[in-house]
């Protein structure tokens, strides 16, 4: 079999796409690159009542953040359209297989309705058997095409009784596939229920069009999350029942996304709770106004969040950490994904982000800092600003804390001025003024030097003064190089500051 490479990536749009989603995504894009194929974004929406307005948009505008677009697919265009789901059942793509399936004997017609089958549920219940499914066991004594009688059958039809199809699993066998991540999978059909494949609007489930779409856009490997693992068996029984078998796409589960003490799966609601975000946009849930926080709306850069995403789950088996994206092409294997879940780290997801922003040039930081200030800074200013506050930071926001490059300090740090500044400290900050005022060069060496001269002479420590220089300047007790900060802020803003801060403090 050598068929050109095709996988997807097939979201439902019941809300915002989840960092996992982001990464079975990713993975998918990073194994269709590698292989010169395409890749490409199907919209499974069957389930019409979990449909969120938004969610297909932001699916989409996710995926653009974070450069990983389809090549083929919804709202891309392509040979194999559409590529909505609902749209594919309008075009009535579906209806035929469900009846081949029950023409060859693999499925049956049910009427049962809602109601009888709840009441089932609930005498099972009752009779301490809870997990009751309609499966080989019980189909026989519910309503449908295998139980009643053929001319029976045929009269609910004709009068247009609702019905759904359902797989007619057979018993005891073992069904036997190979996972790419995995090895091989073997189940017993005895532990699988008889599913619904067509349902009574007419609507395929997910299961049926899934491989119907699969097979007809020719898709060849299946990448996707380990959720869907326990319906893999009933998709290869599907491939095989119509016939498909032998271009059946290779499967690839991923491995789960754990929450960060390792406790079960990293869920949508445990992102603001425990203080990450884990969508990739900041979401606004439509129905209840509810907003969730975004990678990229809390400084992340698409390219750390991306390279964190691939090593939940995957690595290279070196000791590399950092990859751009066409790195990740190049290293990407789907051998070196992990069978276990990935525990999700925040802090070194921020880790990922500070070591994005310490690669940039000043320049591109401080047109970065631009957009997020007040004020007419020349480029060049702020790259002197980046150049001083990245080595503090993990976010552009956060060298934002230099805000004494922008203006005059407010106020000046309390506890600083309770522990540093002394009856005596007025008059060695204006010598030192004077000192500066007299410096050959303004430059951040010149002034250490002056500074040190000073020190020296007048028999002090570094701590008697540089906190207190400190303070008038910027008004923090913290920061980088004080000489390198004077130096930026120039000769009569360094010497004004100082001034005033006798004046204030
Ligand atoms: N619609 C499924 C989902 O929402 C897709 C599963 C698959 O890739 O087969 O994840």
């Amino acid at each position: 079999m050598n068929r050109r490479v095709r996988v997807r990536f097939a979201p439902s749009p019941t809300g915002p796409l989840h960092m996992g989603g982001v990464r079975t995504a990713l993975y998918n894009y990073l194994f269709a690159k590698k292989h010169g194929g395409d890749f490409l974004l199907r919209i499974e929406d069957t389930d019409q009542t979990r449909f969120v307005e938004g969610a297909e948009n932001y699916i989409i505008e996710s995926l653009k953040w974070c450069g990983i677009m389809p090549n083929e697919g919804q709202g891309i265009g392509g040979d194999f359209g559409p590529y909505k789901q609902s749209e594919r059942k309008d075009a009535n793509m579906y209806t035929q297989y469900a009846m081949q399936l029950v023409e060859s004997g693999h499925a049956y017609y049910a009427f049962d309705t809602a109601e009888e089958l709840e009441e089932m549920r609930e005498l099972a219940k009752k009779a301490k058997m809870p997990n009751w499914q309609y499966n080989s066991i019980t189909r026989g004594s519910l309503k449908n095409s295998i139980s009643l009688s053929e001319d029976e059958v045929k009269a609910r039809l004709d009068v247009g009784d609702p019905f759904t199809i359902r797989i007619k699993m057979p018993r005891n066998e073992d069904v036997r596939f190979h996972d790419e991540i995995r090895g091989w999978v073997t189940v017993n059909t005895n532990n699988l229920d008889d599913k619904v494949l067509y349902k009574s609007d007419g609507m395929p489930t997910y299961h049926l069009a899934n491989i119907v779409d699969d097979h007809l856009m020719e898709i060849t490997h299946v990448i996707r999350g380990e959720e869907w693992l326990p319906s893999a068996p009933l998709h290869v029984l599907l491939y095989r029942y119509l016939g498909w078998e032998e271009t059946m796409p290779l499967f690839a589960h991923l491995p789960l996304l754990l929450k960060p003490d390792g406790n079960g799966k990293l869920s949508k609601r445990d992102g603001d709770r425990l203080g990450f975000p884990v969508f990739p946009l900041e979401w606004k849930d439509p129905s209840t106004g509810e907003i969730s926080s975004g990678y990229k709306q809390k400084g992340y850069f698409k390219e750390s969040f991306i390279n964190m995403l691939a090593f939940l789950g995957w690595n290279p088996g070196t000791p590399q950490e950092i990859f751009s994206l066409d790195e990740l092409v190049e290293a990407f294997t789907l051998e070196r994904v992990s069978k276990s879940g990935a525990k999700f780290d925040p802090d070194k997801t921020k880790w990922f982000n500070q070591q994005y922003l310490r690669s940039k040039s000043d320049l591109e930081l401080g047109s970065l800092l631009k957009e997020k200030i007040q004020g007419d800074f020349s480029l060049e200013y702020l790259a002197g600003v980046a150049n001083l506050m990245k080595e503090r930071a993990s976010f552009i926001d956060d060298m934002l804390e230099g805000d004494y490059f922008f203006g005059k300090p407010s106020e000046y740090d309390k506890d600083t001025v309770n522990k540093k500044w002394k009856p005596e400290t007025p008059a060695l900050i204006s010598e030192l003024k004077e000192r500066f005022a007299n410096v050959s060069e303004w430059k951040s060496e010149v002034l250490e030097s002056t500074f040190k001269t000073f020190l020296e002479e007048k028999g002090l420590g570094m701590g008697a003064i540089l906190p207190n220089f400190r303070l008038t300047v910027t008004g923090k007790g913290m920061g980088p190089s004080m000489f390198a900060i004077a130096e930026l802020l120039g000769k009569e803003e360094t010497l004004t500051r100082m001034q005033e801060g006798i004046d204030k403090i």
